[in-house]
Parts: structure tokens; sequence; C-alpha cells
């Protein structure tokens, strides 16, 4: 049966793309007299994916991105004042509190009675850290894992080094690429909440899903009464 429940933490226990939501469009307002906003947002998507190489995950790689875009949009005549403008864009969401999901907190405390919970995020270690800080919620998880990138082999060094089996770890998170796909081929179970604001690069395509067998719930508070039912 389930002993260890692994949650993501963005866009799962709380809200984070909503961030590069807005940063995205008040970037695009930056930049309007070079470009209509469809190009410029085209743009930035395709160069933070390709920068994910080089900077991994996280807000820091995203500013980069967002001034190597400004550049090349404007072909060089972006002004001073607008770089200062991108730079104040990142640092403000380097700042913004942390919004926990409805229901994260109530959900967390019920499933700590029976299970160990372990909290899984990728990204910048420094952004994630500060945020498991604020969230005030993590004194529910028996372990911690800031991770690159979120792969079978991730998963499945994570659990070897636990001791903990596969077979009796469920992970829980709104990205099918991240929480869902990787966790089932190694032989765990998964449950994906899908958030309104999930990241593109997020998204899994019909091929790579496949046949996976994995729960879809809308929201953490069905979550107690699901892990119950698998028991
Ligand atoms: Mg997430």
């Amino acid at each position: 049966m389930i002993n260890t429940i692994g949650f993501d933490a963005d866009d799962t226990l709380w809200h984070n793309e909503h961030l590069y939501h807005n940063a995205k469009k008040i970037f695009s307002e930056i930049l309007s007299k070079f470009r209509d906003a469809d190009t410029i947002l085209t743009n930035l998507n395709k160069t933070e994916v390709e920068n994910i190489a080089y900077y991994g995950y996280g807000i820091k790689g995203f500013a980069l991105s967002m001034i190597e875009v400004a550049l090349d949009i404007s072909r060089g005549q972006v002004t001073s004042e607008q770089i200062n403008e991108i730079i104040a864009i990142s640092r403000n969401m380097l700042k913004a509190p942390v919004e926990l999901v409805p229901g994260a907190e109530a959900t967390l405390k019920e499933l700590a009675d029976t299970y160990d919970l372990m909290l899984i995020t990728k990204g910048d270690s420094f952004e994630q850290e500060r945020k498991i800080e604020l969230s005030g919620i993590a004194h529910f998880f028996r372990y911690r894992e800031v991770v690159g990138e979120k792969s079978e082999k991730t998963y499945g060094k994570i659990l070897s080094q636990y001791n903990l089996e596969p077979a009796r770890f469920v992970m829980v998170g709104n990205s099918l690429r991240s929480d869902v796909l990787p966790v089932l081929k190694i032989g765990g179970q998964a449950v994906h909440i899908p958030n309104e604001f999930t990241w593109f690069n997020e998204n899994a395509s019909r091929e790579e899903i496949g046949d996976a067998k994995f729960a879809q719930l809308e929201n953490l508070s069905q979550l107690p009464d699901y892990i119950a039912g698998l028991e």
C-alpha cells in the first residue's frame, strides 16, 4: 500500500505560473513600439525553452531570455531605461509573495497524519528554497528535494536514496511531463491536478501520454479521498 506521497510545488501547492504570465504581458508592452505582442511572445517562449540548457529553470534565466529577446526584437534599439524596466519585472517576480492553492494546507495536514510527504520541486534552488520557507507548509514534509530536472532518473535516484519502493509511492502534480509520466515509468503511481496556469513546456503530447494510467483530480481537496480509495 501507499506509504509516501510526493508533491510538486509550483502550480500544485502554490501559484507560480501567473507571475510569468503577467511578466510576459508587461514585457510585450515595454517593447510594443518595436513589434506586435504575438511576435514578441513567440520569440520569448522559444528563447526561454532554448535557454533552459544553459540556465536551467527559474526567474534569473527568464530575465536573461527577456533581455536577449529585447535586443533581438528591437535590433539593438532597446533603451537602457527599457532594459531597466525588464530587470524590474524579474526583480518583482523574485520578491513576489507565495500564495497557496486553495485547500493546500488542509490537504497536507490531513495526509501527513497517515503518510510520509515529500516535496519535489525543480528549478533554481535559491528561488525554490525561498518559496518553501515562505509557504508556511514546509513542516508537513518529511523529505524536501529541489532538483534540476524531473526525469525518470531523478525520481529513481530520490526513491532509492530513501529506500522507498516505487509501488508504494504516489506523485501529485500539475505537469504531465514532469510529475506524472516519469513516475509511472519507474513503477509509481501519479495524480494529475491540472492548473489553469501551466507553463506550455510542461504539457505532454498525446504521443508522450500514450496509454499511461493515472488519475486526474480537479483540486487538491479531493486528494485524501482518492488516496484512501487506493488502499
Ligand atoms: Mg508544477
